[in-house]
Protein backbone atom coordinates (compact mmCIF):
# COMPACT_ATOMS: atom_id res chain seq x y z
CA UNK A 1 0.00 0.00 0.00
CA UNK A 2 1.43 3.27 -1.40
CA UNK A 3 1.27 6.11 1.07
CA UNK A 4 3.01 9.71 0.49
CA UNK A 5 3.00 13.12 2.56
CA UNK A 6 2.63 15.60 0.43
CA UNK A 7 1.66 19.42 -0.05
CA UNK A 8 -1.40 19.58 -2.83
CA UNK A 9 -3.56 22.30 -4.58
CA UNK A 10 -7.35 21.35 -3.08
CA UNK A 11 -10.88 22.00 -3.98
CA UNK A 12 -13.77 20.78 -1.91
CA UNK A 13 -16.23 19.13 -3.80
CA UNK A 14 -18.70 17.44 -0.92
CA UNK A 15 -18.41 16.35 2.69
CA UNK A 16 -20.46 14.10 4.19
CA UNK A 17 -21.11 12.59 7.63
CA UNK A 18 -18.62 9.65 8.43
CA UNK A 19 -19.55 7.56 11.80
CA UNK A 20 -20.26 9.64 15.08
CA UNK A 21 -17.76 12.10 14.68
CA UNK A 22 -15.68 12.17 11.48
CA UNK A 23 -16.33 13.41 7.64
CA UNK A 24 -15.64 12.21 4.23
CA UNK A 25 -14.63 15.16 2.37
CA UNK A 26 -14.16 14.17 -1.17
CA UNK A 27 -11.42 16.63 -3.29
CA UNK A 28 -10.74 17.86 -6.58
CA UNK A 29 -7.04 17.66 -5.98
CA UNK A 30 -4.17 19.04 -8.54
CA UNK A 31 -1.22 16.90 -7.95
CA UNK A 32 -3.46 13.70 -6.82
CA UNK A 33 -6.49 13.55 -9.00
CA UNK A 34 -10.22 13.37 -6.87
CA UNK A 35 -9.35 11.49 -4.09
CA UNK A 36 -11.47 10.95 -0.89
CA UNK A 37 -10.24 11.90 2.81
CA UNK A 38 -11.07 10.70 5.53
CA UNK A 39 -10.92 13.51 8.53
CA UNK A 40 -11.10 11.86 12.01
CA UNK A 41 -13.01 14.10 14.49
CA UNK A 42 -14.22 16.55 11.98
CA UNK A 43 -17.32 16.73 13.89
CA UNK A 44 -15.89 17.46 17.55
CA UNK A 45 -16.26 20.81 19.01
CA UNK A 46 -12.91 22.92 18.52
CA UNK A 47 -12.04 21.02 15.24
CA UNK A 48 -9.70 23.18 13.53
CA UNK A 49 -10.22 22.51 10.38
CA UNK A 50 -14.00 23.30 9.76
CA UNK A 51 -13.56 26.19 7.32
CA UNK A 52 -11.04 24.66 5.64
CA UNK A 53 -13.46 21.29 4.71
CA UNK A 54 -16.32 23.33 3.42
CA UNK A 55 -17.25 22.64 -0.20
CA UNK A 56 -16.30 25.36 -2.36
CA UNK A 57 -12.72 25.68 -0.10
CA UNK A 58 -9.63 25.73 -2.11
CA UNK A 59 -6.44 26.17 -0.93
CA UNK A 60 -2.33 24.11 0.01
CA UNK A 61 -3.30 21.39 2.06
CA UNK A 62 -0.88 18.49 3.63
CA UNK A 63 -2.13 15.16 3.45
CA UNK A 64 -0.94 11.79 3.60
CA UNK A 65 -2.15 10.56 -0.37
CA UNK A 66 -3.07 6.91 0.23
CA UNK A 67 -3.23 4.12 -2.78
CA UNK A 68 -6.07 2.24 -2.48
CA UNK A 69 -8.15 3.58 0.28
CA UNK A 70 -9.00 6.71 1.82
CA UNK A 71 -6.77 9.44 2.08
CA UNK A 72 -6.01 11.96 5.38
CA UNK A 73 -5.51 15.48 5.91
CA UNK A 74 -2.51 16.64 8.38
CA UNK A 75 -3.72 20.56 7.72
CA UNK A 76 -4.68 22.99 5.76
CA UNK A 77 -1.79 25.62 4.89
CA UNK A 78 -3.54 28.49 2.67
CA UNK A 79 -7.55 28.86 2.23
CA UNK A 80 -10.22 30.37 0.84
CA UNK A 81 -13.61 30.15 -0.41
CA UNK A 82 -16.09 30.89 -3.43
CA UNK A 83 -18.45 32.71 -1.39
CA UNK A 84 -20.74 34.24 -3.76
CA UNK A 85 -21.29 30.71 -5.03
CA UNK A 86 -21.84 29.33 -1.68
CA UNK A 87 -24.48 32.02 -0.39
CA UNK A 88 -26.50 31.85 -4.29
CA UNK A 89 -28.53 29.19 -4.92
CA UNK A 90 -28.23 29.87 -8.95
CA UNK A 91 -24.87 30.07 -9.09
CA UNK A 92 -24.32 27.01 -6.35
CA UNK A 93 -26.47 25.06 -8.66
CA UNK A 94 -25.10 25.33 -11.48
CA UNK A 95 -21.10 25.21 -9.73
CA UNK A 96 -22.33 21.72 -8.39
CA UNK A 97 -23.12 20.40 -11.28
CA UNK A 98 -19.71 21.51 -12.94
CA UNK A 99 -18.03 19.48 -10.23
CA UNK A 100 -20.34 16.85 -10.84
CA UNK A 101 -19.99 16.11 -14.45
CA UNK A 102 -15.69 16.39 -14.18
CA UNK A 103 -16.17 14.09 -11.47
CA UNK A 104 -18.65 11.72 -13.88
CA UNK A 105 -15.61 12.05 -16.33
CA UNK A 106 -12.71 11.15 -14.63
CA UNK A 107 -12.27 8.40 -12.17
CA UNK A 108 -10.99 8.89 -8.93
CA UNK A 109 -7.04 8.93 -8.23
CA UNK A 110 -6.35 9.57 -11.62
CA UNK A 111 -4.43 12.66 -12.56
CA UNK A 112 -7.15 15.60 -14.02
CA UNK A 113 -4.50 17.09 -16.22
CA UNK A 114 -5.86 20.74 -17.45
CA UNK A 115 -8.95 20.56 -15.58
CA UNK A 116 -8.53 21.18 -11.83
CA UNK A 117 -7.03 24.44 -13.37
CA UNK A 118 -10.32 24.48 -15.96
CA UNK A 119 -12.77 24.18 -13.16
CA UNK A 120 -11.01 25.94 -10.35
CA UNK A 121 -10.88 29.22 -13.31
CA UNK A 122 -14.62 28.68 -13.99
CA UNK A 123 -16.06 28.37 -10.65
CA UNK A 124 -13.86 31.48 -9.67
CA UNK A 125 -15.45 33.99 -12.81
CA UNK A 126 -18.89 32.50 -11.21
CA UNK A 127 -18.19 33.47 -8.20
CA UNK A 128 -17.05 37.07 -9.44
CA UNK A 129 -20.27 37.55 -11.15
CA UNK A 130 -19.72 36.28 -14.81
CA UNK A 131 -22.80 34.45 -16.33
CA UNK A 132 -22.93 30.86 -14.60
CA UNK A 133 -25.31 29.09 -16.92
CA UNK A 134 -22.57 30.27 -19.67
CA UNK A 135 -19.58 29.48 -17.91
CA UNK A 136 -21.15 25.94 -17.47
CA UNK A 137 -22.16 25.38 -21.18
CA UNK A 138 -18.40 26.54 -22.04
CA UNK A 139 -17.27 23.54 -19.59
CA UNK A 140 -20.22 20.99 -20.88
CA UNK A 141 -18.91 21.61 -24.41
CA UNK A 142 -14.99 21.41 -23.68
CA UNK A 143 -15.67 18.46 -21.24
CA UNK A 144 -17.50 15.88 -23.88
CA UNK A 145 -13.92 15.27 -24.97
CA UNK A 146 -13.39 13.19 -22.08
CA UNK A 147 -16.84 11.05 -22.44
CA UNK A 148 -14.85 10.58 -25.68
CA UNK A 149 -17.58 12.83 -27.84
CA UNK A 150 -14.82 15.05 -29.75
CA UNK A 151 -17.90 17.02 -32.14
CA UNK A 152 -16.06 18.51 -34.86
CA UNK A 153 -17.34 22.28 -34.28
CA UNK A 154 -14.75 23.88 -36.73
CA UNK A 155 -16.13 22.60 -40.12
CA UNK A 156 -18.47 20.87 -41.85
CA UNK A 157 -17.85 17.13 -41.17
CA UNK A 158 -18.67 16.61 -45.08
CA UNK A 159 -16.85 18.86 -47.20
CA UNK A 160 -14.94 21.20 -44.73
CA UNK A 161 -16.57 24.08 -45.71
CA UNK A 162 -16.87 27.14 -43.05
CA UNK A 163 -18.89 29.63 -45.20
CA UNK A 164 -22.13 28.30 -45.31
CA UNK A 165 -25.06 28.53 -42.04
CA UNK A 166 -24.14 25.21 -40.22
CA UNK A 167 -26.25 23.16 -38.16
CA UNK A 168 -25.53 20.58 -35.96
CA UNK A 169 -25.69 16.67 -36.44
CA UNK A 170 -25.55 14.16 -33.72
CA UNK A 171 -25.35 11.32 -35.93
CA UNK A 172 -22.05 13.01 -38.11
CA UNK A 173 -20.85 13.81 -34.68
CA UNK A 174 -20.77 17.72 -35.47
CA UNK A 175 -21.62 20.46 -37.80
CA UNK A 176 -22.88 19.88 -41.51
CA UNK A 177 -22.95 22.81 -43.91
CA UNK A 178 -26.56 23.68 -45.41
CA UNK A 179 -24.98 21.79 -48.74
CA UNK A 180 -25.14 19.11 -46.67
CA UNK A 181 -28.20 19.07 -44.32
CA UNK A 182 -29.92 17.00 -46.32
CA UNK A 183 -27.77 14.26 -44.99
CA UNK A 184 -29.06 14.53 -41.59
CA UNK A 185 -33.33 14.38 -41.59
CA UNK A 186 -32.69 14.69 -37.70
CA UNK A 187 -30.01 17.64 -37.44
CA UNK A 188 -30.68 19.77 -34.52
CA UNK A 189 -32.03 22.60 -37.01
CA UNK A 190 -30.34 25.21 -33.99
CA UNK A 191 -30.43 28.82 -35.44
CA UNK A 192 -27.16 30.56 -36.37
CA UNK A 193 -26.46 32.51 -33.30
CA UNK A 194 -26.57 29.27 -30.73
CA UNK A 195 -24.11 27.50 -33.54
CA UNK A 196 -21.69 30.69 -33.18
CA UNK A 197 -21.92 29.80 -29.43
CA UNK A 198 -21.40 26.64 -29.52
CA UNK A 199 -18.58 27.17 -31.94
CA UNK A 200 -16.81 29.87 -29.30
CA UNK A 201 -17.03 27.42 -26.36
CA UNK A 202 -15.42 25.03 -27.72
CA UNK A 203 -12.41 27.38 -28.51
CA UNK A 204 -12.38 29.80 -25.22
CA UNK A 205 -9.49 29.47 -22.97
CA UNK A 206 -11.77 29.19 -19.08
CA UNK A 207 -8.54 30.40 -17.92
CA UNK A 208 -7.93 33.38 -19.62
CA UNK A 209 -11.50 34.46 -20.24
CA UNK A 210 -12.65 37.64 -19.58
CA UNK A 211 -16.39 38.44 -19.99
CA UNK A 212 -18.92 37.08 -22.08
CA UNK A 213 -22.30 38.47 -22.52
CA UNK A 214 -25.08 36.50 -24.52
CA UNK A 215 -28.70 37.17 -25.25
CA UNK A 216 -31.35 35.31 -22.72
CA UNK A 217 -32.99 33.61 -25.93
CA UNK A 218 -29.55 32.56 -27.51
CA UNK A 219 -29.45 31.33 -23.46
CA UNK A 220 -32.36 29.16 -23.60
CA UNK A 221 -31.42 27.51 -26.95
CA UNK A 222 -28.06 26.99 -26.13
CA UNK A 223 -29.29 24.87 -23.22
CA UNK A 224 -31.42 23.01 -24.99
CA UNK A 225 -29.47 22.38 -27.68
CA UNK A 226 -26.72 20.82 -25.01
CA UNK A 227 -29.52 18.63 -23.26
CA UNK A 228 -29.98 17.13 -26.61
CA UNK A 229 -26.39 16.27 -27.04
CA UNK A 230 -25.68 15.45 -23.73
CA UNK A 231 -28.94 13.14 -23.19
CA UNK A 232 -28.49 11.54 -26.66
CA UNK A 233 -24.35 10.99 -27.16
CA UNK A 234 -23.59 11.37 -23.77
CA UNK A 235 -25.98 9.76 -21.00
CA UNK A 236 -24.89 11.23 -18.56
CA UNK A 237 -27.33 13.25 -15.90
CA UNK A 238 -26.24 13.87 -12.35
CA UNK A 239 -28.60 14.74 -9.73
CA UNK A 240 -27.14 18.58 -9.78
CA UNK A 241 -28.21 18.35 -13.00
CA UNK A 242 -31.67 17.50 -12.23
CA UNK A 243 -31.68 19.89 -9.54
CA UNK A 244 -30.84 22.62 -11.92
CA UNK A 245 -33.38 21.67 -14.31
CA UNK A 246 -35.83 21.95 -11.88
CA UNK A 247 -35.11 25.30 -10.58
CA UNK A 248 -35.02 26.58 -14.29
CA UNK A 249 -38.49 25.33 -14.86
CA UNK A 250 -39.22 27.56 -11.50
CA UNK A 251 -37.89 30.39 -13.44
CA UNK A 252 -39.51 30.00 -16.19
CA UNK A 253 -43.39 29.63 -14.33
CA UNK A 254 -42.17 32.99 -11.94
CA UNK A 255 -41.38 34.95 -15.06
CA UNK A 256 -45.36 36.59 -15.57
CA UNK A 257 -44.67 38.01 -11.81
CA UNK A 258 -41.82 40.07 -12.82
CA UNK A 259 -43.50 41.13 -16.05
CA UNK A 260 -42.15 44.87 -16.05
CA UNK A 261 -45.59 45.83 -17.92
CA UNK A 262 -47.37 44.85 -14.69
CA UNK A 263 -44.66 46.56 -12.54
CA UNK A 264 -45.72 49.73 -14.32
CA UNK A 265 -49.53 49.55 -13.38
ZN1 LIG B 1 -20.62 20.54 -46.25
Amino acid sequence: MASRIMTFNGLVMYQKDFRERDMLVKFFTREAGKRMFYIRGAKKRGFKMTADLLPFTYGQYVGDIREPGLSYINAAKETAHFQTISQDIVKNAHATYMMSLLDVAIPDNELLGGWYQRLWSGLSLIDNGLDEAIITNIFEVQLMGLFGVEPNLRQCVICGRTDLPFDYSESYGGLLCQAHWHLDPHRLRLDQRTIYYLRQFSAIDLTKLGTISVREDTKKNLRRALDVIYADTIGVYPRSKRFLDQMNQWDDGLKPLSDPKKDQQ
